[in-house]
């Protein structure tokens, strides 16, 4: 978006306006509440990863591309975010593939976790400021381990070590469950497990036969899933963080075994907002292994769907709504992200009179403001997407009724440039990025409705003798393999190559 950037001083203006309180819905309070993190100008915040067992799915995407609005957000906000993500390379399904597989689990995981931040890049997901493996963190999740006994929150059996739910009287606190009816020194030793089968978890598990283990001072094995996050949460942003997110069915029980552990070690409280994100939905069902409706983004980008789409589409939705996730909402989200580039092109091209009117610096000014407010209320991208539109729709009016100027060009152009900082879908690079990743695509043969419009589109720029538009949107169809055939009369046809 380096062309956009000479537009920033001119809008100063704008940012002067006071500061918009922040408000996030907090899992562990119920509430949308005001966000104001423990340093000021800094936010602390801790982001759960994928368990590289295989490819990540557009499912687990919708988390991440959450995530990375929500990191976005916050720097345009003037924060300074220190984000930690972990990468979970070892756990029961780990363990079990290498195993199938025949080789070790850094070998498994190696070529996940590759594929994994290729995906990143597709998306324009920024990088954690430190990403950090299980495996790399050993040390530091036996020394958690050790504290816990030494306060006497553990014991073991079988050579494994648990945590003991009833020394902790707040388990239950983020996820709400009721934990009044469980029996002392019940037990489970599965990572993931429901709400029905609350009990004492793994901390540590004494090795199976045949399983890869670590020697430790605690004994030999490995460790429960849940021990990771705590570790290596504090190691790098210390006790208490300010913010704690994931998808919504981590809640229960890996965040909530989170914060036991956590609490009990230090006696602080380790996150203070929980933000959530909902699941995605295909077909109104829930995207999963189970009901066999998984997509990966290399299977989406190889039916030839563009990686602006995918984020356009993930991002659009605010958060903690469902997200329901079909071919029409991708072909909606292809068109958006199209308009948007459009009419930046056309901002760039067109040649308008010179000046400035007046009616235009306070419709931009309400656009910012508009973006700004709908972000501000727990990241409401509808409505911040709804503002630029919005936006989009009367410039393109004025300059069809004469009344835009060159004046307007730089403030218009400096709200795309906000709305780009958070969603980053206008930089038109999404040939180059697949090609980064070893994919190329052609491009999905286009509809008649959005070549109808395309053309109308067109017609329009030649009727103001906006040849470079024409041009542009002429070759654009071409490579799509639509040819546009002028009709003496001024008329137009179109057909397929
Ligand atoms: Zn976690």
């Amino acid at each position: 978006m380096a062309l956009l950037r000479f537009a920033v001083g001119r809008l100063k203006g704008h940012n002067e306006s006071p500061m918009m309180e922040i408000k996030f819905h907090n899992t562990l309070t119920g509430k949308t509440e005001p966000f104001v993190p423990l340093h000021p100008a800094e936010v602390r915040a801790y982001t759960c990863g994928p368990t590289v067992h295989d490819f990540a799915h557009v499912g687990n995407f919708r988390t991440f591309v959450f995530q990375d609005i929500l990191r976005r957000y916050l720097k345009s906000k003037g924060f300074r975010v220190v984000q930690v993500m972990n990468l979970t390379d070892v756990d029961d399904r780990i363990i079990q593939k290498a195993a199938a597989a025949g080789v070790s689990i850094r070998e498994y995981t190696d070529k996940y976790i590759q594929a994994y931040l290729e995906d990143r890049h597709t998306l324009s997901l920024e990088p954690p400021e430190f990403v950090a493996r299980a495996t790399e963190h050993i040390d530091d999740m036996v020394k958690l381990i050790q504290r816990l006994t030494e306060k006497g929150f553990t014991y073991t059996s079988d050579g494994s070590i648990y945590f003991r739910i009833s020394k902790f009287p707040a388990y239950g606190k983020l996820s709400k469950i009721d934990v009044s009816g469980i029996k002392a020194g019940a037990r489970v030793d599965m990572d993931r497990y429901d709400k029905d089968n609350v009990r004492d978890f793994a901390l540590w598990k004494a090795p199976k036969p045949g399983e890869h283990f670590w020697e430790t001072p605690i004994g030999p094995g490995r460790p429960g899933w849940h021990i990771e996050c705590s570790a290596m949460a504090m190691k790098y942003l210390g006790d208490t963080i300010d913010i704690h997110s994931g998808g919504v069915d981590l809640a229960f029980p890996h965040h909530e075994n989170e914060i036991a552990q956590s609490e009990a070690a230090t006696g602080k409280p380790f996150a203070r907002y929980w933000l959530h994100a909902e699941h995605l939905l295909v077909d109104h069902e829930k995207m999963s292994k189970s009901v066999g409706n998984i997509a990966t983004l290399r299977e989406l980008f190889a039916e030839g769907h563009k990686p602006s789409s995918v984020r356009y589409l993930l991002a659009s939705v605010p958060y903690r709504r469902q997200l329901n996730f079909t071919p029409d909402s991708l072909q909606s989200a292809a068109n958006a992200v199209d308009r948007l580039r459009n009419f930046v092109s056309r901002l760039k091209s067109e040649k308008f009179p010179p000046g400035q009117s007046p009616k235009l610096s306070s419709r931009a000014g309400k656009a910012r403001e508009d973006f700004d407010r709908g972000l501000a209320d727990d990241l409401n991208t509808a409505v911040a997407v709804a503002a630029i539109f919005d936006l989009v729709r009367d410039v393109n009016t004025m300059i069809d009724g004469g009344e835009f100027r060159n004046g307007d060009v730089a403030p218009v152009l400096a709200a795309l440039e906000a709305f780009d900082g958070i969603f980053a879908v206008l930089s038109d690079d999404d040939a180059e990025k697949l090609q980064a990743v070893g994919l190329t695509q052609a491009a999905p043969a286009p509809q008649d409705a959005e070549i109808e419009a395309l053309v109308a589109e067109r017609q329009a720029a030649r009727k103001r003798k906006d040849f470079t538009t024409s041009d542009r949107i002429r070759d654009q169809l071409a490579q799509r393999g639509i040819i546009i055939e002028d009709t003496r009369d001024g008329g137009v046809r179109w057909k397929r190559k």
